[in-house]
């Protein structure tokens, strides 16, 4: 096998290490597998987690070969089977001018089945339809002895949960059966509302109006303070109907075309310009630029799920020291630590002007899975930052004293032990990698970091 010895960082840019890298067809793997020493073997899909979770320095790094023009779209049954190396960008291409949607989106469609099993990922419908894991009816897994296990949520269970938020430390997704959602357009219908403080936008997000819409999500200024602590722009939507289509989408209702960007947009601060002053500006523009209340608009698939898309490699304007990503999750209840926490943020004048704040629903089976009944905080901050890694750290304390956690595929910063507290399942999915991969083939340095093996 041709393998080629590469730096690789996840997206925040931070914390490279150099592994062998190989590109590989599942027919490949159990061949290659026998080759692999003891730093162990990873696959990585396209990169998109901001850590080190797709990285094992001194060991081996799998790139699963596969696309989607091989996915089998069962229209009946609303399923397909796709390979894991598939990513979400060439599916929806693939299955939107069908009339289907994928179960669940995050914020950027480049990324693949693999990574989105593997993190178990949310959307902005978390609320309304829990993470990825929950909409995969089967996949099939390579284990690290060279077999091949089919599973699902009633053949070998324990198994399954275990991979899905399992952060390929379980074994290679090969490919999955996925329940899709059906769809009229292209097209969502999009209410904004700018909202003049935090409580305010929780108050709105909770008062049930949330629920009536399938996907949610408030961006928030996270540079403001004082009375205008938490100032933020909440939309709220659904897939549109083709009744409401303006007539010059009519005529093609599913068409399907994102762009893309070459260039990162004036409006953005540029690199070495990225300070608490100027991210403040941007904000300012942001939320002035939103409408106080807009309903039904309706955008395209990807202005409204996959903005950042439209910036090919955006995380390169935070420059040489990358990006810090931090997303916690704090349960109902706890909305006066979710203050405490945004007052830290704002109070640190850490830059960052992509932070979200959202609402989990229940749940799932899987003991490594991120989300909980709750609300969920995603911010950027510049990494190199003076002062960050306190930072960080004090969140991590504060989220653990409520409760909550924070999430693997965005992690860059914390320790064992707030993983242990924060993951009390943590020893139940470990007990499943001991019986599937007993000598430790599966690693990865997010997993040496974390102690997740517990070995
Ligand atoms: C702009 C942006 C927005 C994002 N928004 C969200 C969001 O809204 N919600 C959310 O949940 N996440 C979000 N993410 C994070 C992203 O969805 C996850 O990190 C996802 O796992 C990345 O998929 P990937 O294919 O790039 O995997 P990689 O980053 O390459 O790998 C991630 C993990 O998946 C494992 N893996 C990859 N392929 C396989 C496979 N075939 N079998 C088993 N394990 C595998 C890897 O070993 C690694 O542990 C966002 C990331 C970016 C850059």
């Amino acid at each position: 096998m041709a393998v080629t010895r590469t730096s690789l960082t996840g997206w925040g840019r931070t914390n490279p290490s150099a592994a062998e890298l190989v590109e590989l067809f599942r027919s490949e793997l159990p061949a290659a597998l026998k080759e692999v020493d003891d730093r162990g073997a990873l696959v990585r899909g396209l990169g998109r987690s901001y850590g080190d979770a797709a990285q094992n320095g001194g060991g081996l790094v799998i790139r699963l070969m596969g696309s989607a023009t091989d996915a089998l779209l069962d229209r009946e049954a609303g399923t397909v089977t796709v390979s894991a190396g598939a990513s979400l960008d060439e599916l929806l291409r693939y299955i939107v001018p069908r009339g289907f949607f994928v179960p669940v989106t995050p914020g950027t469609r480049f990324v693949t089945i693999g990574g989105a099993i593997a993190s178990d990922i949310h959307g902005k419908n978390h609320h309304f339809d829990g993470s990825f894991g929950k909409h995969v009816l089967r996949m099939s897994l390579q284990l690290a002895d060279g077999s091949v296990a089919e599973i699902g949520p009633d053949r070998d269970p324990e198994l399954f949960w275990a991979t899905i938020g399992g952060m390929g430390l379980t074994g290679i997704v090969l490919d999955a059966t996925i329940r899709l959602l059906r769809v009229e357009t292209s097209r969502m219908a999009v209410d904004t509302h700018r909202l003049p403080d935090l409580d305010t936008l929780m108050d709105t997000m909770a008062d049930g109006d949330d629920d009536a819409h399938r996907y949610s999500v408030a961006w928030i200024d996270l540079a403001a303070k004082g009375s205008q602590l938490g100032r933020s722009v909440l939309t709220r939507g659904d897939h549109a109907r083709f009744d409401q289509l303006p007539a010059k989408h009519q005529s093609d209702p599913l068409a399907y075309g994102p762009d893309q960007l070459v260039s990162v947009p004036p409006i953005i601060p540029r690199p070495g310009l990225l300070n608490h002053v100027t991210v403040a500006a941007f904000n300012e523009l942001w939320f002035r630029k939103a409408p106080k209340r807009k309903i039904g608009g309706i955008e395209s698939i990807s202005s409204f799920f996959h903005p950042l898309d439209m910036v090919g490699q955006w995380a390169r304007f935070y420059g040489k020291p990358g990006l810090v990503q931090y997303q916690l999750v704090v349960p109902f209840g706890q909305e006066d630590a979710m203050r405490r926490i945004v007052e830290r943020v704002s109070a640190s004048g850490a830059a960052s002007f992509l932070a979200v704040l959202k609402r989990f629903g229940a749940g799932n089976e899987a003991p490594l899975s991120f989300p909980q009944p709750g609300w969920t905080l995603a911010l950027d901050m510049p990494g190199g930052a003076p002062g960050l890694g306190k930072l960080l750290h004090g969140l991590d304390d504060m989220v653990l004293e409520a409760g909550g956690r924070n999430y693997f595929a965005k992690d860059a910063h914390t320790v064992p032990e707030t993983i242990r507290r924060g993951y009390p399942r943590l020893a139940e999915w470990q007990a499943v990698r001991r019986r599937v991969d007993p000598h430790g083939v599966w690693q990865s340095d997010l997993g040496r970091r974390l102690h997740l093996a517990g070995d």
